[in-house]
């Protein structure tokens, strides 16, 4: 037993289940009781909202940079984005077919021209007179319609039209896209392929983007082996900081490894103050009440802020906000299920809102119907679940396995289901689900 180690006597989860400092339920013989006063911390259990809400109130935007618009995938626009001119420049035809007046159909008329895309008419459409006229291609003078090529005989001397036409069908107006002057993309947005196409559009080559938050992840415990090294008894796979790379870059920031942290207080202080070059640090492990947990001890004696260190959630109850001279820490719990829960419930809002993101920034919610009843004791619980359509409707289905230690219980899961503590939600009825993933 460290100096200064405790532990709950239960040995059941890593949680303490009390609500206001410790100990609720009785110690192990012979260890410390945990100093109930007051951390200056200790607020208790926070619900998963009032931590969010600390989160977001934490996190600071980061500064901006320019980037190439192709190289801008993925990232957080920081300006609003104007048009400098129309799109379309004129009008254009939105078919292959024949330029004409409206006013002459239904008729027979003279092709006196053929337009392909890219390519301007030399003359004008009169009375009579029509152009063949391609998809793309400015509609030439005179011409107020374009009828296409499938409801004509197709003639390249004359064209015969049975039907008549409105004004301005098939014609793309000037300006129908965008205007000179329009904000075309918002400061805010997160860049897809759909905004890299307008930045091409607009002719917007250099674009500020925010910086990329760099988030330091720490994985905490004497047991962890790295994915290479031999296996030993005792000794598990660290797969906590592959997972969390993956999770940092989906929520479009840069990861940087620091290693596994043995479970002493001076390796954790070090390992800590290492990491507080990063504007994020994000540790698992450690965190809760086990003897060997080190990392709330760690931040104190590095005279962090630590903002809150339960959340009334499973799983994922001991997590840690805390604040680190310029950086913000979360300590994650280490059980892998927890991990991954809690990194989508605070971290991912915290790195997208840091990168200068706008708009709802947590997981969006759903409706779903469950295929099998779910369950929650004294605390919400987060179920991972598989979130397919059907007829229509989005329907739930429970993974086999729900224990925070099991790894293939998080691969397929695209929904945390929510169930409020002391509730039961039957199969077939609806519950909110958190979307974690594509459908
Ligand atoms: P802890 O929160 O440190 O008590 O860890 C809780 C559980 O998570 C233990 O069973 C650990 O072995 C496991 N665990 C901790 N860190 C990792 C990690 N990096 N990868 C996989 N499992 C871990
Ligand atoms: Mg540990």
């Amino acid at each position: 037993m460290a100096d200064g180690g405790w532990r709950m006597a239960d040995g059941g989860e890593n949680d303490c289940g009390c609500d206001a400092g410790f100990p609720a339920r009785p110690l192990v013989a012979g260890w410390k009781a945990c100093p109930t006063p007051a951390l200056a911390y200790d607020r208790g259990v926070l619900t998963v909202e009032e931590a969010q809400a600390c989160v977001l109130a934490e996190v600071a935007i980061l500064g901006a940079e320019s980037v190439r618009f192709d190289d801008a995938f993925g990232r957080v626009l920081r300006e609003d984005v104007i048009a400098p001119f129309d799109a379309p420049e004129a009008g254009n035809s939105a078919m292959d077919g024949y330029a004409v007046r409206a006013e002459d159909l239904p008729g027979r008329l003279r092709v006196i021209e053929t337009i392909a895309a890219g390519h301007l008419a030399t003359s004008r459409v009169e009375s009579g007179t029509a152009m063949r006229i391609m998809t793309g291609a400015y509609v030439p003078e005179g011409a107020d319609a374009v009828v296409q090529v499938e409801l004509t005989n197709g003639g390249v001397d004359f064209v015969e039209v049975q039907s008549a036409l409105a004004r301005g069908a098939n014609v793309r107006k000037r300006g129908e896209d965008m205007r000179a002057g329009d904000v075309v993309l918002k400061r805010g947005t997160r860049i897809g392929a759909a905004e890299i196409a307008v930045l091409a559009g607009v002719q917007k080559v250099s674009v500020e983007v925010g910086r990329k938050p760099e988030v330091a992840i720490l994985s905490t415990g004497d047991e962890l082996i790295d994915v290479t090294e031999s296996r030993a008894p005792g000794k598990i796979v660290n797969t906590n900081a592959p997972l969390l790379v993956a999770l940092v870059r989906a929520a479009g920031a840069t990861p940087r490894v620091l290693g596994i942290v043995p479970d002493t207080r001076e390796a954790t202080i070090a390992a800590l103050r290492e990491a507080a070059s990063c504007d994020f640090i994000v540790t698992s492990g450690g965190v809760s009440v086990g003897a060997f947990d080190f990392v709330k001890d760690a931040l104190d004696a590095l005279g962090a802020e630590t903002k809150f260190w339960r959340v009334a959630m499973k799983p994922g109850k001991p997590v840690v906000l805390s604040r680190l001279g310029d950086s913000i820490c979360f300590g994650l719990p280490g059980n892998p299920v927890s991990c991954f829960v809690s990194f989508h419930l605070f971290v991912a809002a915290a790195l997208r809102k840091a990168a200068g993101e706008e708009g709802s920034l947590l997981p969006s919610e759903v409706r779903v119907r469950l295929t099998a009843p779910l369950r929650a004791a004294d605390r919400r619980v987060y179920f991972r679940v598989r979130i397919f359509a059907k007829d229509g409707e989005l329907i739930a289905q429970p993974l086999a396995s729900q224990g925070s230690g099991s790894l293939t219980s998080m691969t397929g899961a695209n929904g945390l289901a929510v169930v409020e503590a002391n509730t039961r939600i039957e199969a077939g009825a609806l519950a909110t689900t958190l979307l974690i993933g594509p459908l």
